[in-house]
């Protein structure tokens, strides 16, 4: 990637990376999702670009799939409101309730799926706080 290059070329850039490494943070084989730069695991666990920041890397096949899946419920989502609304301006408005049924089943999925990732990722910030804890 050219864009790597450049960051490459970027004096601040190349301070940043030798700060992290000075602190005591580890190049990951990794690289952003953005500027193609490798990322930085912190002590902390945290995993950083040089140049972006904090990113999240999707590691799993399951996690992307998780993506997917709410890119999907989505477009279903926009496609229904879209026939909803076509309906609405037609000669047979009740044509609507097909659509709002869609909507209301695939809104439904998404809260079901998002109460999950959210039970999930308190899971993490819970166990997260008890090593740091017990780091003290
Ligand atoms: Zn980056």
């Amino acid at each position: 990637m050219s864009e790597g290059k450049d960051y490459y070329k970027d004096p601040e850039i190349v301070k940043r990376m030798a700060r992290l490494i000075a602190e005591g943070a580890s190049m990951l084989s990794e690289t952003c999702p953005i500027c193609g730069l490798p990322l930085f695991k912190l002590k902390t666990g945290e995993t950083v670009c040089p140049a972006h920041g904090r990113v999240w890397i999707v590691t799993s096949e399951a996690e992307a799939e998780e993506i997917e899946v709410d890119y999907v419920l989505r477009r279903i989502e926009y496609y229904a409101i879209k026939r909803a609304y076509e309906a609405l301006n037609s000669n047979e408005p009740s044509e609507i309730i097909p659509w709002l049924n869609i909507i209301e089943v695939a809104e439904r999925i998404k809260n079901l799926r998002d109460n999950r990732l959210k039970t999930k990722m308190e899971t993490v910030e819970k166990s997260e706080v008890s090593k740091s804890r017990s780091e003290k």
